[in-house]
């Protein structure tokens, strides 16, 4: 019998009450692995019930309490490394390895929240007028939603469900329904790490569960990531229904090759960030854009040598440089995109179509595709792709490289290749981007800092992950507080002034 992966609420393991499912796949092979339930909006609301019953008596939890439950979660989760990424490889089809660095840039952030106490800290000032003390403290919203992609299913529930709970709120994660078993076992080790039953639940489901989160006014802020429509979509509804939202897109990400850059260390960061991964991560380089014909031939010869070498594989054998797509449409959404390039024009240096892999024939592969004399008016440039694929837009000059990265829709990342601190320093300063490498070609920004997109990259104003975090999981109340005083030192201070109907100022 298909094994079923089930929702995780109050503490255990919940079976579905509703009659859909749907299946999960393992990409290497191709078979079905698995089932989820798609929960309905009773059961979504079920849920919310019991995390907002487990939430007062987590939120009076000391700060310090929470944050020794992170500390015994980071424990468990690298007693069990493997056992996660090996099943986060075999549903999402990165590998191991990969798999396990998604598991440990998660875990990078839950180390940044065990310092909740000293983030939750408010402001003091004493003496703002005779008397007067003002102070702010930061309080949890109550509970809380997160509704994640495929693409990072152990990274990106982490990201978001680590400041929530740290602040003191209550969690409903609703995990991509491609890959749902690594959040599950998130939520079991969170629980044997202390976490009261209720503060971390796990939803499964698609559009009917996520609606139900985004409309019900007991979920006081979303925190969703994944592709452009779908986060314009639930921002727009989650904040038309009075919560705080920040939904995080798609991206294409130009990497600019300077004349002066060493061509050698360009391309072998080309291939990591191009196709590691197949090209599956919104930090992904999709567009390449070397300055100057000279630059994009030279680059051109140097990319299509080590795309001919790059090894595809199973995601669990040893010496890949990466997996399968996630499912069988992704293969077919990419082709498509191959078919177009073609179509409109492109130079096809190198065609992934038609890759198979002996003994796994039905797996979702495809080799890494690469395309030169790519134009900003191309689909294939203008549109995410989402798979292994790297366009050549070559520049004729450092303007137009510059203007192509801050022109294009989407605004998440961006790296430039070269040898020249002044120019460097010109194009981060410039560039109409959220997150900027130099000579860097994934600059995912570390734990203690913040991440997240420009134009529709992102929508919302905080960013996730750093001191954003806290503040987007928290509200802040500001207390004004005035003891007058007795006996001998009021009568220092004189009479009362009497009522005062003029608003109080600092003049
Ligand atoms: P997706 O938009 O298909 O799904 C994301 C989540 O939304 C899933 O939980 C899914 O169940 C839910 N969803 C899907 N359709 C929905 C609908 N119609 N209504 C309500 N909810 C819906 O994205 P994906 O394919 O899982 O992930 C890949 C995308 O995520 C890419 O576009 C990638 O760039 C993006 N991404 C962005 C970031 C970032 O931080 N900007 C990080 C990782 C991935």
């Amino acid at each position: 019998m298909t094994r079923m992966i089930p929702h995780f609420v109050g503490g255990k393991h919940v079976e579905p009450t509703g009659g859909r499912m749907a299946d999960v796949f393992e990409p290497s092979t191709g078979a079905v692995q698995a089932r989820v339930p798609l929960a309905t909006t009773d059961e979504v609301r079920a849920a919310i019930d019991v995390a907002e019953a487990a939430q007062p008596e987590w939120a009076a939890t000391n700060p310090q309490k929470r944050a020794r439950v992170l500390m015994r979660f980071v424990d468990l989760v690298n007693r069990d490394m493997d056992e996660i990424a090996r099943l986060l490889s075999s549903e999402h089809g990165k590998t191991f390895e990969d798999a396990k660095g998604d598991v440990q840039r998660g875990l990078e952030v839950i180390e940044f929240c065990i310092g909740a106490p000293h983030l939750l800290k408010g402001e003091y000032s004493t003496g703002v007028g005779t008397g007067i003390d003002v102070y702010s403290m930061r309080q949890p919203l109550g509970v809380v939603a997160g509704i994640t992609p495929f693409n990072f299913p152990a990274m990106i529930p982490l990201w978001k469900a680590g400041p929530a709970i740290a602040s003191g709120n209550t969690y409903i994660l609703k995990p991509s329904e491609r890959d749902p078993s690594v959040p599950v076992k998130l939520a079991e080790l969170f629980l044997e790490a202390g976490l009261p039953a209720g503060v971390f639940n796990v939803v499964h489901g698609d559009k009917e569960a996520v609606d139900a989160l985004i409309t019900d006014p007991r979920i006081q802020a979303v925190g969703f990531v994944g592709s452009t429509p779908i986060a314009e979509y639930i921002y727009t509804t989650a904040i038309a229904n009075g919560k705080r939202a920040q939904c995080f897109g798609g991206a294409k990400n130009h990497l600019i090759v300077m004349p002066d850059a060493d061509l050698d260390q360009v391309a072998d960061a080309l291939m990591g960030a191009g196709y590691g991964s197949a090209g599956e991560r919104c930090m992904a380089i999709s567009v390449a854009v070397p300055v100057g014909e000279e630059t994009a031939d030279a680059l051109a010869a140097k990319l299509t040598e080590r795309v001919a070498e790059l090894k595809v594989g199973p995601s669990l054998e040893e010496g890949m440089d990466y997996g399968p797509l996630v499912t069988r449409d992704a293969v077919n959404r990419v082709t498509g995109y191959i078919q177009q390039g073609l179509d409109e024009g492109a130079t096809l240096l190198a065609d992934g179509r038609g890759f198979s892999v002996e003994g796994h024939e039905e797996g979702f592969y495809l080799g890494p595709t690469l395309f030169d004399h790519v134009t900003t008016d191309m689909a294939i440039y203008r549109e995410e792709i989402f798979g292994p694929v790297l366009v050549i837009a070559r520049a004729a000059d450092y303007e137009e490289a510059l203007a192509m990265a801050s022109d294009h829709e989407y605004g998440n990342g961006v790296s430039i290749f070269t040898r020249d601190g002044d120019a460097a320093r010109d194009f981060t300063a410039r560039v109409n981007v959220g997150m900027v490498g130099v000579n860097v070609p994934i600059p995912v920004p570390i734990a203690y800092f913040t991440f997240g997109g420009w134009k529709r990259s992102g929508f919302g104003d905080l960013n996730q992950h750093g001191t954003d975090a806290f503040r987007f999981y928290t509200k802040t109340k500001t207390v004004t507080s005035r003891w007058p005083s007795h006996g001998a030192l009021r009568q220092a201070q004189g009479p009362s002034d009497g009522a005062s109907f003029v608003i109080p100022t600092m003049s």
